[in-house]
């Protein structure tokens, strides 16, 4: 079947004996047993839930994966994952990971002994030169958000393979339908569902997927042990909006392209699809397409704010992969707690601004853009 046809057809292990064309909400905390000594497929929603397993196979297999978990949100699943480390281990990650993500890695892990280092993974070379015998796992982001570099994810997972560690990559900016980093050598998936899967900004959810039984199992006792999973409502909203990702993601690119190449006529873009884009070859070669996210460098901090602040269909919101536009200033809002020397280094001015691009008219996008640039 065809990436569309997926979306719609997902093959199911459960049998609905009412053929329901939309999966049904499993609004229940328990199930009973027939047996005092036997489970059954399903005995406790924080174990296992039908609307929830749903979700968690059609996207392993959208993922190119065996096994998947969703996850309460992107951060719950990126917690989960820190789980598989122990104390005396280290991180390894790129740069421009999300700041939620650096967040998690400086607070939780470091009362844990567990160490995270950044290096620049555009650079494969000194990247690999950053890991040391204690690095356990490799985690990466690519496109980057939000300056939309682009990561070579086979060449990384090389590097990984060789030094014997774990190598997950967040694939919030793409979603299965662009890039699937398992194909690609990653040994972990990790999705915000909040983003492109839902599509909506109506849920929050995250997912873990992968290929490897034992991963699988230790994944699965972590979210079972922890009690971090999805709910059967949320897991029914990101099935919905699962549907029309092809749909959404096909206008939503086609837009950023049109806005991207408006932009780039007169400010620095930073969008893998734009020729001129240092990753885009790389990018032609392990993913479909160049997504909805972009940025920019306004001429000034105030015409930055101005752009943020005026624009009317654009609203000022965090995430992105929505259908509805937004924009955002990183340096005042999601990098906002980065020392700003760091945030020049990494190369995210306070100039920078950040669009995530929806499913409205490109025109009616663009006019807005003109107008609140002017
Ligand atoms: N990963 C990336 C790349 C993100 O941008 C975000 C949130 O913006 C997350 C993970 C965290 O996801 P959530 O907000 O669903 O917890």
């Amino acid at each position: 079947m065809k990436f569309a046809t997926k979306l719609l057809h997902a093959p199911s292990k459960l049998s609905d004996p009412y053929e329901a064309m939309a999966t049904p909400i499993y609004q229940t905390a328990t199930f009973a047993q027939e047996h005092a000594d036997s489970f059954g497929s399903f005995d406790y929603s924080r174990s296992g839930n039908p609307t929830r397993a749903i979700l968690e196979e059609q996207v392993a297999a959208l993922e190119h994966g065996t096994h998947g978990y969703a996850f309460a949100s992107g951060m719950a699943a990126l917690a989960a994952l820190m789980r598989l480390l122990r104390p005396g281990d280290e991180v390894l990650a790129d740069w421009d990971v999300y700041g939620g993500t650096s967040r998690l890695l400086a607070s939780s892990l470091e009362r844990a002994n567990i160490r995270v280092h950044y290096a620049n993974a555009t650079d494969t070379t000194s990247f690999a030169s950053s890991i040391t015998s204690s690095t356990r796992l490799i985690l990466l982001e690519s496109p980057t958000n939000p300056l939309l570099r682009i990561l070579d994810l086979q060449a990384i997972a090389n590097i990984a393979k060789a030094a014997g560690c774990l190598f997950a990559v967040d694939n919030s900016t793409l979603s299965p339908y662009l890039q699937n980093p398992l194909e690609l050598g990653a040994d972990l998936v990790i999705h915000s569902a909040t983003k492109y899967l839902g599509g909506h900004s109506d849920v929050t959810g995250g997912l873990i997927l992968v290929k490897a039984e034992k991963l699988a199992k230790e994944i699965a006792f972590i979210q079972n042990s922890e009690g971090s999973a999805l709910g059967p409502f949320d897991s029914f909203l990101i099935l919905r909006g699962l549907k029309t990702l092809k749909l959404r993601m096909d206008a939503q690119q086609q837009n950023a392209m049109k806005i991207a190449e408006y932009l780039s006529h007169r400010y620095e873009v930073h969008y893998p699809g734009l020729t001129t884009h240092p990753g885009h070859d790389i990018q032609l070669r392990q993913a479909r397409g160049f997504g909805s996210v972009l940025s920019f460098r306004a001429k000034t901090v105030e015409q930055a704010k101005r752009v943020t602040e005026n624009t009317k269909l654009f609203k000022i919101a965090v995430s992105f992969g929505s259908v509805h536009s937004t924009i955002s200033m990183p340096s005042a809002m999601s990098h906002a707690s980065v020392p700003a020397d760091l945030r020049e280094a990494r190369g995210i001015p306070a100039e920078l601004v950040r669009l995530s691009i929806g499913a409205e008219d490109a025109e009616d996008l663009i006019e807005d853009l003109e107008r609140s640039l002017q």
